[in-house]
């Protein structure tokens, strides 16, 4: 396994295990990528799992992205551990790490000008849910996975459920944008407690934890009730918010599954299994001397 921070290096690194695994000889070798922000987990794992057995070639991107960041957000703190993930990336077989820094990303006119060419979706789909409180945070997201996926030239990506609103973003640019990219969309993985996991997990105190875990009790408690024949949305959003007392809660909203727009009544064929809604919910908790931001989803 490789850990390349160049771009040119990688692109020439690539070429050469492509050439390797025969694609000059007309083999077919799909280049997978996993783009993440580090600090690796059994949620990024399962991603890195799945692109492995996808594709000849797997790239997982480690990259702290400061233009998805917002001025009062934890940029600076965020968990930095590239060994640690280097080594969890070696052990599942991955090819290439890619750890650029933000000057092997940017062009020297962002450190001189703060601005850079951006990948901006409509304005309706990035300035709800996350983006309401996160103003230019997709902008930041879409921009450097167009950048890595045009730096890696890779046939497939693979982004957690987690991020639903993300991955729904994705998506959309890819199809927009006429990416030639298949986008895989994985199930979140949670502790054993239904703690979906997350890198922010590191920030929470044992008291905090205890907290955050009422996030994950409210969504399922919402979908057993959903289960039980209530389609009333604020019904199932009121039933999740009563877990959450003692977080302070950025949103709890319940959105078509096609659309990302907001259902009052969750109407499904009765035969079909599919979910159609799903709820997401943006909670934060007091952790010591910080806030610390979570968010999590079910399908319904
Ligand atoms: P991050 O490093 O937080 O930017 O996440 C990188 C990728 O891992 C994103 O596509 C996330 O949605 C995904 N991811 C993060 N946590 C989980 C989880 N608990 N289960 C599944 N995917 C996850």
């Amino acid at each position: 396994m490789k850990i390349i921070s160049n771009v040119e290096e990688l692109r020439n690194e690539l070429k050469s295990l492509q050439k390797e695994k025969g694609a000059d000889v007309k083999a077919d070798v799909k280049v997978g990528l996993v783009p993440t922000m580090g600090a690796l987990h059994k949620g990024h794992l399962s991603l890195i799992e799945k692109c492995r057995s996808e594709n000849e070639i797997a790239v997982v991107s480690i990259f702290v992205n400061p233009t998805q960041f917002g001025p009062n957000e934890d940029y600076d703190k965020y968990p930095r551990t590239l060994e640690a993930d280097s080594k969890l990336c070696e052990k599942a077989g991955v090819d290439i790490v890619f750890a650029p820094s933000p000057r092997d990303i940017y062009d020297e006119y962002y450190f001189t000008h703060k601005e850079t060419t951006l990948i901006c979706p409509p304005y309706d789909v990035v300035n709800k849910l996350c983006g309401k409180t996160r103003p230019g945070h997709f902008d930041g997201v879409c921009t450097i996975v167009g950048k890595l996926f045009n730096i890696t030239k890779c046939d497939r990506a693979y982004f957690g459920k987690k991020d639903a609103q993300q991955l729904f973003i994705i998506k959309k640019m890819v199809r927009e944008l006429n990416f030639d990219i298949e986008i895989t969309g994985c199930p979140i993985v949670r502790e054993e407690d239904g703690l979906a996991m997350s890198s922010r997990n590191t920030y929470l105190t044992e008291n905090a934890r205890k907290k955050a875990l009422n996030i994950s009790r409210g969504l399922y408690k919402a979908k057993e009730l959903h289960k039980k024949g209530v389609k009333e949305a604020d019904t199932l959003t009121d039933t999740a918010l009563a877990y959450m007392e003692g977080l302070d809660v950025e949103y709890a909203e319940i959105v078509s599954v096609d659309t990302f727009e907001k259902i009052d009544i969750i109407e499904k064929d009765p035969k079909s299994k599919e979910s159609t809604a799903i709820m997401l919910v943006a909670a934060k908790v007091n952790s010591e001397n910080s806030t610390v931001r979570l968010i999590d989803n079910i399908d319904l």
